[in-house]
């Protein structure tokens, strides 16, 4: 675990025990931290009794604390401890916070933090990947794979200094005040999570704080420069010595993405393209990356194909929890060079809990959709929103409904795609859970052999 000086005889309180929670107050009992700790949940606070203080900080007087320590999934825009917290003059943090305190102490290093609506985990677990096959030690951390708390600090080695890759939410950021990313990233920003932030502007200015927190020398790079996120970009251009904020370029790599199996679509082009300028500003040479990106296996539920049958395939994009994530999954199947004159494809799975009203981006891909399959809360929205726009239109509501009624009208050559543009949590615990429940109906409906693999992230679907 990351252990630190810096924590030593500090007061802090832990409020969630969840995995990221549980780390972080690990690792500051080990620093020699007085700590104090809380969950809703008794099973939760069960490890820390008799270790450290476990009452609620809600009920405590934080005079004297240093910090308090929340989840990301806790919302801050209305739970009372921002509140209660705010009136004792203690700082609200996450765990990435405590990393970027734990930072000076950590054997020489670098960090990279990419955030972005959708692209996050792609984009960090496919630089881990070109780092990981250059021969540079990094892990990876933030909202993906095991809490940066918990995990060994990178030693440096013959190829350099170890780099912590971090994908951050912007629930993370709005929690972290101190971390001085050595490159920055974001990968675009479109409409998502307004639950938790008064405004789209408001959900921007979130984003954009990664790049405040940098110091001036530090590289930012861009993906998309669609606003707001080339508003941003132009921001930070002006204030940062010239090469210092720069636009990943897509064109130089477009003509290799047939190499690269795993990484197809124009958002996967913009995921490469933001990957290989961190990749380069780190070190990694062009031949290098170059001989990692055919090598690398998308992480489950983005664009995953499960399995081809009689000439159907089923793929699981159950991580696209919007309709500008859906809309990329739209584009790319079949690849353009394949399409069947006049003879739609795709047969749509499409529903789950509504983040927004309306189809979004994907009203721009319908034209190789052969049937769409409502299902979930939002179901009736999207039908209604559909009929008359795609030749076939059916309601289903359970996702094993679509799954078996899209394999009964599907030739060979025809994709099953399911790309929900919504939330899971009307019919799943998360998007994990949805995606493997697909992968299960795909292996007994269509009858094919199916790798049901753990997935690698961590996060609720965070922003
Ligand atoms: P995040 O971690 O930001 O949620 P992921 O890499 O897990 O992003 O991808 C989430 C969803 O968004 C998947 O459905 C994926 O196909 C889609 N996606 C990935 N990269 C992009 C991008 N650059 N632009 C739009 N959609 C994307």
């Amino acid at each position: 675990m990351i252990t630190s000086p810096a924590f030593a005889n500090k007061r802090y309180a832990v409020l969630g025990l969840a995995r990221s929670g549980a780390a972080a107050a690990e690792a500051l009992l080990a620093s020699g931290a007085r700590v104090t700790v809380w969950d809703r949940q008794p099973n939760a606070r069960e490890a820390f009794v008799g270790r450290c203080d476990v009452i609620d900080p809600l009920t405590l007087n934080l005079t004297g604390f240093d910090g308090l320590i929340v989840s990301p999934g806790v919302p801050l825009n209305t739970h009372p401890i921002a509140e209660h917290a705010e009136k004792y003059g203690v700082p609200v943090i996450g765990d990435i916070e405590l990393f970027a305190l734990a930072c000076p102490n950590l054997p020489p290093h670098k960090v990279v933090g990419v955030t972005g609506t959708n692209g996050k985990s792609t984009t960090v677990a496919l630089i881990h990947h070109i780092l990981d096959l250059a021969g540079m030690p990094s892990l990876l951390g933030g909202n993906i794979g095991e809490p940066i708390m918990g995990q060994t600090p990178l030693e440096p080695n013959d190829n350099g200094e170890g780099v912590y890759v971090l994908e951050l939410s912007s629930y993370q950021i709005d929690l972290t005040f101190d971390l001085d990313c050595d490159v920055a990233a974001l990968t675009n920003i479109t409409p998502d999570h307004l639950d938790r932030y008064d405004s789209f502007d408001a959900y921007a200015a979130s984003k954009a704080r990664l790049f405040t927190l940098q110091s001036a020398s530090s590289l930012a790079v861009f993906g998309s420069l669609l606003d707001p996120a080339g508003s941003i970009f132009r921001a930070e251009k002006s204030l940062r010595a010239e090469g210092r904020a720069i636009a990943a370029d897509l064109d130089a790599l477009a003509a290799m993405q047939s190499e690269w199996p795993g990484l197809q679509g124009p958002h996967n082009l913009e995921n490469v393209a933001v990957a290989v300028a961190i990749a380069e500003e780190l070190g990694v040479r062009p031949a290098q990356w170059r001989y990692a990106l055919p090598r690398f296996r998308n992480l489950p539920h983005r664009m995953e194909r499960v399995c081809e049958e009689d000439g159907v395939l089923f793929v699981n994009d159950s991580k696209a929890t919007n309709t500008a994530s859906a809309a990329p999954a739209l584009a790319a199947f079949p690849p353009a060079s394949d399409l069947r004159a006049g003879s739609p494809r795709i047969h749509w799975i499409v529903g789950g809990l509504a983040k927004e009203d309306g189809i979004g981006e994907c009203a721009n891909h319908l034209a190789n959709i052969a049937a769409v399959y409502t299902v979930g809360e939002a179901g009736p929205r999207f039908a209604e929103l559909l009929e008359g726009h795609v030749p076939v239109v059916e309601r289903c509501e359970l996702v094993s409904e679509a799954v078996r009624r899209a394999r009964e009208a599907s030739r060979p050559g025809d994709i099953v795609l399911f790309s929900p543009a919504c939330a899971s949590f009307d019919q799943f615990r998360d998007y994990e859970k949805r995606g493997e429940h697909f992968r299960q109906l795909v292996g007994v409906i269509a009858d094919c052999a199916v790798d049901c693999a753990p997935a690698a992230s961590l996060s609720d679907e965070a922003a």
